[in-house]
């Protein structure tokens, strides 16, 4: 596949498109090899820093324009995007598994997402925004709520699920009448660049889409500009804390964060291990462990401890690693780059320094390609310093380890030892355990005999703690690209009297 990129886009067209380098005058260039071939490049992408002010305007202009079209009409230009990504599935998906590294038959659910994705944002968020009307709220008096758009709104991507997550963000910020500028991960341009030919390909009017490639710096400049209303980013809880840093003081601007997690599985005695263990063993591994919903923690009822980690170590042992399009059906890719690579040895290294034993030691995997290949990994602590690094932070690799317990008290208690609260499951046939993890595990998402990993975009997806600010994405994402206008409405124009105000000298 050729990964010819065009530039920026903004005032209805690419910066460089087709035919012309986007490498001429260029201020920074980012290089992309595939993480699963090494000696396959892939893309050179050009950053011009200049085009920040450039995006921005764009978006302005769009949103006069956007804002005033009704919701029918709006729907009509998502249905022709929706039209777009249905035709470019493959492609999209082929991007996807050499950009990021995910085995294309993986890489083929996330280009699906952004079909789907449109459905149900027409059919389920429209709903939280449309007009509400109270008959009679006061004596004669109608009252009226309005959903108005922010403005501009700025989406920034992370580079694990590079379309589906911004996709889940853009489509709400625009059916709720807002503009937006997506900037991608920098190590994912040319999937996200796709999506947006496929808004340019469904006549989006001039400036309602707008994208911009870059880094850090780049995405810094836009979120703090007092045009952009609405910041929607996805990503890590450092630059998640960035942001707040930099934009608390502009008070009208919405922004909301979706970060990482550190999630756990409680496996209780009376599970149907059968059940557990397929569900245990992609939530842990799938994405080689590179999702914010990935289970991390586990713990497991001492009861059925042996029996439970022996057959689970046995399934690691047969998870096929392999090259994201070439090889046949693998579980699970490379990780997404050297960075990544090493902070995976180094976080299994903090396991062993922190009293936690390797039952199954991440390794370097040599699979024919040159490429960031590594093993899964597991690690028991009978007695964990909850307080370590190991525990209290994101790895972002294939790795999970297990803790037994002996009451659900102790176990949830583990649970909550960590400053993330994205997800968490609890695997029992027990109705009252599951009721009190409902009660008591500070996560976002909590499931009964199922992952942490596979949620709906049909309920709210956002975690608690340092995980996110109370902004849950996927249905409710449309709340947080509006503000709320309360309007009382009286026809009856005659029913104020000069005498009914009290206080008025004769
Ligand atoms: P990251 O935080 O390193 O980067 C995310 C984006 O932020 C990139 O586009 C990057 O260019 C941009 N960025 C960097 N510095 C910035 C700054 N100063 N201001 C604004 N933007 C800046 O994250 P990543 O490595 O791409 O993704 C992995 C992280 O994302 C993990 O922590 C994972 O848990 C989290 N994640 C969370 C969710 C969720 O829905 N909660 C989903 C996917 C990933």
């Amino acid at each position: 596949m050729q990964m010819l990129l065009k530039g920026d886009y903004f005032n209805g067209r690419f910066s460089h498109p087709e035919g012309t380098s986007a490498l001429v005058g260029v201020q920074e260039k980012i290089l992309k090899t595939c993480p699963g071939e090494l000696t396959l490049n892939l893309w050179e992408a050009g950053v011009y820093y200049e085009h920040t002010e450039k995006v921005i305007e764009s978006a302005q202009k769009g949103f006069d324009a956007w804002r005033k079209l009704s919701f029918d009409q709006r729907v009509v230009y998502l249905k022709k995007y929706q039209e777009a990504v249905r035709a470019r599935k493959d492609e999209i998906a082929m991007a996807l598994a050499l950009e990021v590294g995910k085995p294309l038959w993986e890489a083929k659910t996330e280009a699906a997402a952004l079909d789907s994705k449109v459905t149900v944002t027409i059919t389920d968020s429209l709903e939280r925004i449309k007009q509400e009307t109270i008959k009679d709220v006061m004596p004669k008096i109608d009252g009226h709520v309005v959903y108005k758009p922010l403005g501009p709104c700025f989406v920034i991507g992370p580079f694990n699920f590079p379309c589906h997550l911004a996709n889940g963000q853009i489509l709400s910020a625009l059916l709720a009448g807002n503009s937006i500028i997506f900037k991608p991960s920098e190590k994912t341009i040319y999937s996200a660049q796709l999506m947006i030919e496929c808004f340019h390909q469904a006549g989006f009017p001039e400036g309602v889409i707008n994208f911009i490639n870059g880094t850090g710096q780049t995405a810094g400049k836009i979120t703090i500009d007092k045009r952009v209303r609405g910041v929607f980013f996805t990503g890590s809880r450092g630059v998640g804390l960035r942001i707040l840093e930099n934009t608390y003081k502009d008070m009208g601007k919405l922004v909301a964060l979706e970060l990482g997690g550190k999630n756990s599985t409680i496996i209780h005695h009376d599970t149907n291990i059968s059940h557990a263990l397929p569900e245990l063993l992609r939530a842990c591994f799938l994405t080689s462990g590179q999702r914010c919903t990935s289970t991390s923690m586990i713990l497991v009822h001492r009861k059925i401890e042996q029996e439970f980690i022996s057959q689970f170590k046995s399934l690691t042992e047969r998870i096929k690693v392999g090259h994201p399009t070439k090889s046949a059906d693998p579980f699970m890719g490379p990780l997404i780059d050297q960075h990544a690579e090493n902070l995976y040895f180094e976080f299994c290294n903090f396991g062993k320094q922190e009293g936690a034993e390797e039952i199954v030691s991440p390794r370097k995997l040599d699979i024919g390609f040159e490429g960031h290949y590594v093993s899964p990994s597991i690690h028991y602590a009978k007695r964990p310093d909850l307080k370590g690094k190991f525990i209290q932070e994101e790895i972002f690799g294939p790795n999970c380890f297990f803790v037994p317990y002996d009451d659900i008290e102790e176990a949830i208690q583990i649970a909550n030892c960590t400053e993330y609260g994205l997800a968490a499951s609890v695997f029992t046939r027990d109705t009252e355990i599951y009721k009190l993890c409902l009660r008591d595990i500070d996560a976002g998402l909590l499931n009964l005999n199922r992952s942490t990993v596979g949620a709906t975009a049909r309920m709210p997806f956002g975690g608690v703690k340092n995980s996110g600010n109370h902004r849950p994405a996927a249905v409710s994402m449309i709340d947080h690209c509006v503000s709320a206008v309360a309007s009382l409405e009286t026809l009856d124009d005659n029913s104020s009297k000069i005498t009914d105000v009290v206080g008025l000298k004769d």
